[in-house]
């Protein structure tokens, strides 16, 4: 019963897989086709001369053994030999030539779905950066995409070469049947032994490539991030170095458990295989000897027997072998089309987002983080109308941030609604919407590109003058008056040994100018500035609150350097806004979170 059920998974598993490698080809010939059409033209020629190949020694070897035995004509011998060595030779050098056309073409196409995973995984919902589904099935993508299916080259090539593969069959075949039957049969019976072999290899590898898929992630964050010299300077103060050899050390042991795993599961497989073969050859040669003997065949056609029946071998175990293989490298490749098809974590609208002023609610908003179930918000209520300036405050963990990334649509509310100019907010076009928020998070990157390129991020939208004004106005022009190469000096020295590490503060002033950059009607400031002291703290807060003039803007701290230039302030604990009003009025109410605070920070911002 259960070896019932367990066949019955297998063959299902096993359409499975021929379903899949249906929709994956379905789904990357046409890219492939429109990419690079000439990949095509000249996987058609080397299938034409891959199966074309074996007829010329099968043909002319006879030919000339029969000279040998028969005419003994010299000229006649010559001819035939160089024909032969001839014939091999070019569609050799042919075929060498398209294989390096072909890698030419695979490398373009690697280049190109590596640029899509990149886009994909930018476009995601962002929520996905922070769940390990999605993160495993972007890593999946990846290897899945590369050497484990050999990208778009790796999972065509094997149909064409099932093409050389029958022409190939049913030449030598048609030749075997005519001459010398019971070799078919010997022949094809290795070839069926051979698949059943190549099948469990085939399965105890995608097993091993299953298993190594977590492990990969783990892998690369070491060998990746670890070298990253912007983790040099905790890893040398703290000593951490022999730490991170070490961790890094057992995944390496454990990949590599993995992969002895592997081939001592597939050792004894390979053994067999190789017995049967030998014991096909003794057979093959034995009938072959006794065909001979007996007058059946002559001398030549038992050489043309021998070449026609390992051309048939060949060539059914590689046709086989390709018939799994390419379902085996589909599967890996569809795993490119599952990220790509990844489905969105939050609802998309189409409304146009109105220009006008903008005002924004929170109506009863509570939200768990996905897979817990801890309100980190609960019954969230409030307004913020066009030109407003909020200061939302709160100690650590008390929810300020994630109320910001609900305002962003990085993840949609568990409960509640959040509404702008009284419409659900999840009723708009996702990209119009976010587009009117310039937020400076807390863990905001720079990436190692040139100093402009960092404030401005979008190419088409280019205007120097606005980027010197911005500048100007963070207080960036005199640090920027002294570098050779100004805005456009490169930060860090990951690509650009010129490059600059800014000081905390100036990446700070960079993120800052980036934020002011973008015409945003609303803009955030999220702590960016936690690594400073409460009196840059709230130097940076001043400036920040003249820059930004007439827009609407959101400012958290657990410290309350913001709180004096706001219009309101809303004060986070425990998952809900426990006071909410000015300054002055929450300063009077006795015992309260805001008072409290304000009382234990005041000698920072009197
Ligand atoms: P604050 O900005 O006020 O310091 P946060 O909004 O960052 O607080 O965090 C509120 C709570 O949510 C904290 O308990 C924090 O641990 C939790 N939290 C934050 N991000 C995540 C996440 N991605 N998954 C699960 N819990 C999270």
């Amino acid at each position: 019963m259960f070896n019932k059920n367990k066949e019955k998974t297998n063959k299902a598993s096993e359409s499975n897989g021929i379903a899949i490698a249906v929709k994956t080809l379905k789904y990357f010939m046409p890219i492939a086709w429109k990419t690079h059409k000439g990949y095509f033209f000249i996987r058609i020629l080397k299938t034409i001369v891959n199966a074309v190949q074996p007829f010329v020694s099968i043909i002319f070897l006879p030919l000339i053994v029969a000279e040998l035995l028969g005419g003994r004509n010299l000229e006649k011998l010559i001819f035939y030999t160089v024909v032969l060595a001839a014939g091999t030779g070019i569609l050799t050098l042919a075929n060498s030539l398209f294989s390096i056309t072909i890698e030419k073409y695979a490398e373009k196409f690697n280049n190109y779905f590596s640029v899509e995973i990149g886009r994909r995984v930018m476009e995601m919902d962002f929520c996905h950066t922070e769940d390990k589904k999605a993160l495993d099935q972007v890593e999946a993508a990846k290897t899945g995409m590369s050497w484990y299916s050999g990208g778009v080259d790796g999972i065509c090539s094997p149909f064409f070469e099932i093409i050389s593969n029958i022409i190939t069959i049913l030449g030598s075949a048609a030749l075997i049947i005519v001459n010398a039957p019971i070799l078919f049969f010997i022949t094809a019976a290795v070839v069926a032994i051979n698949v059943f072999i190549t099948n469990k290899l085939n399965k105890i590898e995608i097993e091993n490539y299953k298993a190594l898929s977590k492990l990969n992630r783990v892998f690369g964050y070491y060998s990746f991030n670890l070298v990253d010299f912007r983790y040099g300077k905790d890893i040398r103060l703290y000593g951490a170095k022999d730490m991170m050899i070490e961790k890094w050390n057992s995944v390496t042991d454990e990949d590599i458990k993995h992969w002895d795993n592997m081939i001592d599961r597939q050792l004894p497989l390979n053994y067999i295989s190789g017995g049967f073969g030998l014991a096909k050859d003794i057979a093959s040669y034995l009938y072959l000897g006794i065909l001979v003997l007996t007058g059946n065949i002559s001398i030549p056609v038992f050489t043309q027997m021998l070449s026609a029946g390992s051309a048939f071998q060949n060539s059914m175990s590689e046709m086989m072998w390709r018939i799994q293989n390419i379902v085996m490298r589909t599967g890996y490749a569809y795993e490119y089309i599952k990220l790509m098809e990844y489905p969105a974590a939050i609802t998309k609208g189409s409304r146009h987002v109105e220009n006008a002023g903008h005002t924004i609610e929170f109506r009863n908003v509570s939200f768990a983080y996905p897979n817990t179930d801890v309100k980190v918000l609960n019954g969230v209520s409030l307004t913020l109308r066009q030109g407003e300036h909020l200061s939302v405050v709160g100690l650590n963990g008390a929810g300020k941030t994630t109320f910001i990334k609900l305002l962003c649509r990085l993840y949609d509310p568990t409960e509640g609604e959040i509404l702008l100019d009284g419409i659900n907010i999840k009723e708009y076009d996702y990209d119009e919407y976010i587009s009117i928020f310039a937020p400076v998070f807390q863990d905001f990157r720079l990436f190692s590109f040139s100093i402009k390129e960092n404030i401005v991020l979008d190419n088409l939208n280019n205007d120097q003058e606005r980027v010197d004004g911005i500048i100007e106005q963070v207080g960036l022009k005199e640090k920027i008056g002294t570098l050779e190469k100004g805005v456009d000096t490169m930060l860090f020295k990951s690509f650009d040994e010129n490059g600059i590490e800014p000081s905390g503060g100036e990446q700070q002033k960079i993120a800052i100018a980036r934020a002011l950059y973008k015409r945003a009607p609303v803009v955030i400031l999220d702590e960016p500035t936690a690594a400073l002291d409460p009196v840059a703290e709230y130097e940076i807060y001043r400036q920040f609150d003249t820059l930004v003039g007439g827009k609407t803007a959101i400012y958290i701290s657990h410290r309350l350097s913001s709180c004096k230039f706001c219009d309101r302030i809303a004060v986070f604990s425990e998952g809900g806004i426990k006071e909410y009003g000015t300054h002055d009025e929450l300063v009077e109410i006795d015992g309260g979170v805001y008072s409290e605070m304000f009382r234990a920070q005041a000698r920072y911002y009197n």
